[in-house]
């Protein structure tokens, strides 16, 4: 994936800092205030969320990379290298998780939701048909991935595409350029909405989705 995605602006150090606990990542702040997707989705969930979740995967990322190679990588450069490869799977499930948590948060956007406009409200209606298409694609997508994963829009072999990912798997390592991401894992949603994910889903297309950054993602 390209940088020019000003939203994501993770610049790993160029030079390892030489101490003797190397830490390469760290955990970005969200781009908005803990309670700023309420009522949709609580402070609390936040807090567990990225205070929690996605801190412990940053956490683990830098204990298990540390004084390897991998250790001198951008977050994305390991992701490739550990992609597919059995022995390096807990790397790359937390390297990965890493992203796609960071990717999330700016998935959402207080008073997002409800129809794009712009460049992605074109590109949806050539590559689906029409926006409600792409949004019953993607509930379905999003409510049928068994167990934990994402759902995803993104560009596969330049259309538009939904797809879904199990685990920390994630759209760079298949080629795909991501747009947008639903983290469909119980840890995002259960606080609020127990285990009724199509409420959360829904509730994400009409309220949460920025899609300022889908057309952010699309230059
Ligand atoms: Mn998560």
């Amino acid at each position: 994936m390209d940088h020019h995605n000003p939203y994501l602006t993770e610049t790993p150090p160029a030079e390892p800092r030489a101490t003797k606990s190397l830490v390469t990542h760290e955990l970005p702040p969200l781009p908005y205030a803990r309670d700023a997707l309420e009522p949709h989705i609580s402070a609390r969930t936040l807090d567990h969320h990225h205070g929690k979740h996605h801190a412990k995967y940053v956490q683990t990322l830098n204990e298990l990379i540390q004084g390897s190679n991998l250790s001198k990588m951008p977050l994305e450069g390991i992701i490739r290298a550990t992609a597919r490869k059995k022995a390096k799977a807990k790397i790359f499930n937390n390297a990965a998780q890493v992203w796609n948590h960071t990717f999330l948060w700016h998935s959402m956007k207080p008073h997002g939701g409800g129809r794009p406009s712009g460049a992605i409200a074109e590109r949806i209606d050539e590559d689906f048909g029409s926006f409600e298409k792409f949004a019953e694609e993607f509930k379905n997508a999003a409510t049928t991935q068994f167990g934990s994963g994402w759902a995803w829009l993104v560009i596969a072999d330049g259309k538009l595409a939904v797809t879904s990912t199990s685990n920390a798997d994630m759209p760079l390592v298949h080629g795909h350029k991501p747009l947008i991401t639903l983290d469909v894992w119980e840890h995002a949603y259960y606080l609020d909405y127990q285990h009724e994910r199509p409420k959360y889903v829904q509730v994400f297309l009409d309220h949460l989705v920025n899609w300022d950054f889908a057309n952010a993602n699309l230059v």
